[in-house]
């Protein structure tokens, strides 16, 4: 395969990219869709698998562009068989995480967006490790297409993708846009808008930004705190985005956009868990269409924070189911693979560091 470095990712590019690229090359138009199918709906891995094409084409694909922006480093399974969690590197070193959730008819993938993050939310294991750089949209499909390929061998394909892994999708707004709308090309990944959804600690400008986007993917907010006091702490953009302009952004996509939004809150024992604090969540978020998701905190070896009793989670959720807000409580999934955001990459560094 050509120069891992300079070559051109055929991922980064997007279908009108591919053909104009072709077309250099004194290419027939229809080669960039027989290109596009093998990419994104057979998951090709080499230029020599996509068969329909000249040698003569294989071979300069190969020898001029690269589609394996991703190495796979480590795999963890979690002890149930159903989370499997892969640690990446990028082609420049940085790692990043990606993790497969089985349910019964879903299969979920939860994808990075940033190697690192520059919001350090204390609690978050990419918090704490800093910010390296944003993902290209390449970098981010590929993650979907690695899952996509392995479980095409199973018979069975990705049914959900949430932008939840390591980084701030927001903050990588283009990259991460482009990488929706090639997941949702018909023509390409086929996977509908509704089946995404992207998860954001909560940039104003960019939330709004997002309810003029036409693609219907699912918004989830990280709240995690009810108070400005408490959330400067726990999600230290609140400095810059203070809860009423949050929640002023959040009463207008849900006005523009007539969908709900999740508020995604991790319990953490003391710390934001009581009857109280319940209470002034049910406040701040009023009548507002939204959907709660409690998760209790998965505790990272380098954070004070630990996650709330079983006991003080159920306690938490009856407070908002009894002032009408409709909950989950989400386990987090693979809690024994370090399933939670960034944690993968955190061991395997430590794991380095000991041999
Ligand atoms: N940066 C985005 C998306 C990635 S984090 C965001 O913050 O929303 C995805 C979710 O995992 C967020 O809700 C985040 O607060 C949560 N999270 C991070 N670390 C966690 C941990 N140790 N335990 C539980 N949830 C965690
Ligand atoms: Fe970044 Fe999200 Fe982790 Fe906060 S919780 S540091 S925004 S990845």
């Amino acid at each position: 395969m050509g120069n891992r470095m300079t070559s051109i990712n055929l991922l980064d590019l997007s279908k009108a990219e591919l053909s104009t690229l072709l077309a250099d090359w004194g290419e027939p138009g229809y080669r960039a869709d027989q290109i596009w199918s093998w990419l994104y709906r057979r998951f090709a891995a080499t230029p020599e698998e996509m068969t329909n094409l000249p040698k003569s084409l294989r071979t300069r694909l190969a020898e001029e562009t690269r589609l394996d922006p991703l190495t796979p480093l480590t795999t963890l399974d979690s002890s149930d068989g159903q989370t499997r969690k892969t640690l990446f590197a990028l082609p420049d070193g940085p790692q990043i995480e990606a993790v497969l959730m089985r349910y019964e008819k879903r299969r979920t993938l939860c994808i990075s967006t940033q190697a690192g993050c520059t919001m350090g939310c204390p609690f978050c294991a990419t918090g704490q490790g800093g910010f390296i750089r944003n993902l290209s949209a390449g970098e981010i499909v590929a993650q979907v297409l690695y899952y996509a390929q392995a479980l095409a061998t199973e018979g069975q394909r990705v049914t959900n993708v949430v932008f939840m892994g390591m980084g701030e999708p927001l903050a990588n707004y283009t990259a991460t846009w482009a990488a929706i709308r090639r997941l949702n090309d018909p023509a390409g990944f086929g996977l509908g808008a509704r089946a995404m959804t992207l998860s954001t600690v909560g940039l104003v400008p960019a939330i709004r930004h997002m309810s003029h986007e036409p693609e219907q993917v699912g918004l989830a907010v990280s709240l995690h705190a009810a108070t400005d006091e408490l959330r400067d702490k726990l999600v230290p953009i609140n400095r810059r985005y203070p809860l009423a302009q949050l929640m002023q952004a959040c009463r207008d996509y849900v006005n523009t956009t007539h969908r709900r939004i999740t508020f995604e809150y991790a319990l953490m024992d003391g710390v934001n868990d009581s009857d109280e604090q319940a209470h002034q969540l049910a406040d701040l978020v009023g009548n507002l269409l939204v959907h709660v998701n409690l998760i209790p905190l998965n505790p990272t070896p380098d954070s004070p924070y630990r996650g709330s009793s079983p006991a003080r989670v159920r306690a938490f959720q009856s407070v908002l189911e009894r002032r009408g807000i409709s909950t989950t409580v989400r386990l987090r999934r693979g809690i024994d693979i370090q399933a939670g955001c960034g944690q993968l990459r955190a061991r395997y560094r430590g794991e380095s560091a000991n041999s």
